[in-house]
């Protein structure tokens, strides 16, 4: 009675099999990983019951373990759709002589979370070295020119070199720093949330940028109270948001365009009585956040973006083929943004139409919101940390 509570109470899935490799106890995780919910296993043989898949890749060490040629196998495997992969132990139990077998012990751990971390991880390292490389392959082509034959170039020839090597060089810079930045989000550090003033940081932003900005011809406009509640957040975190998002609405918009930062509390509570069943009748009504919040735009006259570009921007390295060739950018930006809210609890979203223009917007929470909730809404989106990871 004891071994069962032990084995009921296991994180991992257990699986007791006799000495014929017949199945005498199931704990509900390994119910669960086998996808046996409800169904009555006891007396019959494991690889009966087992998926195909599992079942030819277990057979062989089950039976060498059941002959008693050896004593425990190690075996990991995918099944199903979508793909899991386990990792299932099979272990002999002997009786206290250790001469004959009592029966086998089978525990079961899904590893189906750390493969696809894994793989994310993989897939993320190859596309930063591609992308090292190529501003490493231009800086290294031009000087190798200038070194190896400097004295037949001409003093112009040689600036122009010299200038896109230095160009490369600040490609470089910012993908590293990028990738920096985007590491640093995904470690599970807790980053502080304090209070925060919201108008300094846009006020310092579009400070950064306003020569950029005359000089492109393209108006700059801050559309925000005086006395602005504060948000709970990372001072400059919040200021990398704003820098990345000005930054790309200004490099997407021609002269002539307009760049709005904005934000106003938010009262994103229901006015409906959510009682009322949703009919074709009645508005619905979804309450997506119970406190209110401080709602921040970032709103641009510019290029717009495609109903098919728009669902990938958020992608690392992911960048418009036709609007980049002549902007400066890693294709990170939006990624990051994406982490730094995503550590805020919130998610930036957008609206854009081509031609026309593009707003990103992001609810912050304001400083005596409800801490609880906050933490419970980061607990939330972690897993989706993953995805971030493609
Ligand atoms: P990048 O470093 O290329 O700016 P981002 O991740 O910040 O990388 O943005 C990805 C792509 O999304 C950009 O290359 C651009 O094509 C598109 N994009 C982002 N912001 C805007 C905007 N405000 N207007 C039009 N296109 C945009």
């Amino acid at each position: 009675m004891k071994q069962q509570s032990l084995i009921a109470t296991m994180a991992d899935g257990a699986v007791l099999l006799d000495a014929e490799g017949r199945v005498v106890l199931v704990n509900p995780t390994a119910r669960r990983l086998f996808r046996w919910e409800g169904r009555k296993l006891e007396g019959n043989e494991l690889c009966q019951e087992l998926p195909d898949v599992l079942a030819v890749e277990l057979q062989p060490p089950l039976e060498s373990l059941l002959a008693g040629d050896r004593d425990s196998s190690d075996v990991r495997c995918s099944f199903g759709e979508p793909a899991r992969t386990l990792r299932i132990v099979l272990q002999s139990v002997r009786d206290a002589t250790g001469e004959s077998l009592k029966g086998i012990a089978v525990t079961v751990q899904d590893l189906t979370r750390e493969v696809e971390l894994n793989a994310a991880q993989s897939r993320f390292i190859s596309n930063v070295s591609h992308e090292l490389r190529t501003p490493l392959f231009n800086i290294k082509s031009y000087v190798e020119t200038l070194h190896d034959l400097g004295d037949q170039l001409s003093e112009a020839e040689k600036q122009e070199f010299l200038g896109i090597a230095n160009a490369e060089t600040d490609r470089l810079t910012r993908l590293v720093n990028d990738v920096l930045d985007l590491s640093r989000l995904e470690s599970d550090r807790i980053w502080n949330l304090e209070p925060v003033e919201l108008r300094p940081a846009m006020e310092q932003t579009l400070r950064n940028y306003r020569l950029n900005a005359d000089e492109k011809g393209v108006q700059l406009e801050l559309d925000v109270d005086e006395q602005l509640p504060r948000v709970l957040g990372n001072w400059d975190l919040l200021l990398q948001v704003f820098d990345n998002l000005v930054g790309n609405g200004l490099k997407f918009t021609a002269s002539g365009g307009r760049l709005a930062l904005r934000a106003y509390p938010w009262p994103d509570s229901c006015q409906l009585d959510p009682s009322m069943a949703p009919t074709s009748e009645n508005p619905t009504c979804e309450l997506t956040a119970p406190l209110p919040r401080l709602r921040v735009e970032i709103a641009d006259t510019g290029s717009g973006i495609s109903r098919e570009d728009q669902e990938r921007i958020f992608e690392r390295f992911y960048r418009v083929e036709n609007a980049v060739h002549t902007e400066v950018g890693t294709g990170l930006g939006l990624s990051i943004v994406r982490g730094i809210l995503e550590k805020h609890g919130t998610q930036v979203r957008m609206v854009s139409e081509l031609g026309v223009g593009t707003t990103f917007w992001f609810d912050l929470p304001l400083e005596d919101a409800d801490a609880e909730e906050l933490r419970l809404a980061r607990e939330r989106r972690s897993p989706d940390q993953a995805a971030l990871l493609g």
